[in-house]
């Protein structure tokens, strides 16, 4: 975005990707990598101030959450939540020897299941529709006798589609199946209340997503789930997860929280507008465009939306000369464009896969970057679609 000053500003729509840390999270945490650096676990009161503040963190997240301190463990990331709780699990029950999944999960859960084939387990990748809605039938047929896990997300990170975690938690439980749910992108997003939400045993999330620094995440494990630990080592996390602390983190992600529980409703219904305002002005100025996921149930800071026949990524570098920051539905994998896994289960064609963005915003955007994205959007749009081979110029 230009500045008076011919200055280059970023309009930063890429929040699922990663969050601007908030400056009361910074505040928070800065005593924590500075004066106050004693090991939480001494025996010392130095050290003690911390542990306390710690604890301090942990309600403060267990609050957003609906649920009891002592059901959360502290991780360094939500794909080692993930990681956690899917191999923690396979590991408590070691006659069990399958997983059930979906195909749009984030690789953070994908990629663990496709390894943990090579190793003699049964992965059912369970599918979606065209709008990336999960076939529940097909998740009832695939949970059996010899499922160890059940992991379904509740939000996706490219389309945001919503999925009926409740209703998919019950099915898994009517099976007597453990349910695990990666809600990296929902935290913070939409509100969930784990008191409420009772056929949840285990749920993941990540700091950096909800304004919280990158290296912090939390596994949550409800009160009488056996799990065994992933991670070994001291006796941090009452055994459940090895390693000292990052405390910074996670008295940041405390706070991060905390602001979350705070103006949730709010910030949701604010974002969610500024989202429709962007979408519904890209639809109407470049044609041959389309919103990608099921519309009605959604987070409210994301849209994804295909172009046809052009690349996201020529869309993406077009964008960055403006200091627009957003991402695309493809992944260079061996030197060649992939469009990505969530589009390809929902059907999308490759030519509108290809030339798919993420728009993700967050509180801290503006009506101003809106109206600057849909003045300098369509007019790439249309460059490129006079350069792409698969667009007639006749007529
Ligand atoms: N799960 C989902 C749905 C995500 O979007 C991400 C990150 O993008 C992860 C897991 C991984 O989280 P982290 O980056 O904290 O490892």
């Amino acid at each position: 975005m230009r500045l008076k000053g011919g200055e280059m500003n970023t309009v930063y729509m890429d929040n699922n990707a990663t969050t601007m840390v908030a400056q009361e999270v910074i505040q928070e945490m800065l005593p924590y990598l500075g004066n106050l650096y004693g090991n939480p676990s001494s025996m010392h009161s130095f050290g003690g101030q911390v542990g306390r503040k710690i604890a301090q963190a942990r309600q403060s997240i267990a609050s957003l959450l609906g649920c009891s301190p002592e059901e959360i463990i502290f991780t360094s990331c939500g794909t080692e939540s993930d990681n956690t709780a899917i191999r923690g699990m396979l590991a408590t029950h070691p006659n069990k020897r399958k997983i059930v999944t979906s195909r749009v999960e984030h690789p953070a859960v994908l990629s663990t299941c496709r390894e943990l084939e090579h190793h003699g387990y049964s992965v059912a990748e369970v599918g979606v529709d065209k709008d990336g809605r999960l076939n529940l039938d097909e998740l009832n047929h695939c949970i059996d006798d010899d499922t160890a896990v059940v992991s379904i997300m509740v939000a996706n990170n490219e389309t945001g589609v919503v999925f009926p975690i409740d209703e998919i938690a019950a099915i898994a439980k009517a099976k007597g199946v453990t349910f695990h749910t990666d809600a990296v992108q929902a935290i913070g997003k939409i509100p969930i209340d784990l008191n409420k939400s009772n056929n949840i045993d285990m749920l993941s999330l990540s700091g950096h997503k909800l304004h919280a620094p990158k290296g912090v995440g939390v596994l949550y494990v409800r009160k009488g789930t056996r799990l065994s630990p992933f991670m070994l080592g001291g006796h941090q996390e009452a055994g459940r997860r090895g390693g000292t602390e990052n405390v910074p983190g996670i008295i940041a992600l405390g706070k991060a929280c905390q602001l979350a529980a705070d103006h949730i409703e709010e910030e949701n219904t604010r974002v969610a507008k500024l989202r429709d305002k962007l979408e519904n002005a890209i639809l109407q100025s470049c044609p041959d465009s389309f919103v990608n996921g099921d519309t009605k149930n959604r987070l409210p800071n994301t849209t994804n939306i295909s172009f046809e026949y052009i690349e996201g990524e020529s869309i993406l570098l077009m964008m960055d000369k403006f200091g627009i920051c957003a991402s695309s539905g493809s992944a260079c994998t061996s030197g060649a464009l992939e469009p990505s896994h969530v589009l390809r289960a929902m059907g999308v064609p490759f030519t509108a896969a290809h030339g798919s963005i993420r728009f993700s915003l967050s509180r801290y955007n503006t009506e101003d970057q809106v109206d600057f994205i849909a003045e300098k959007l369509p007019p790439i749009i249309n460059c490129l679609r006079e350069l792409s081979p698969f667009v007639s110029t006749s007529g």
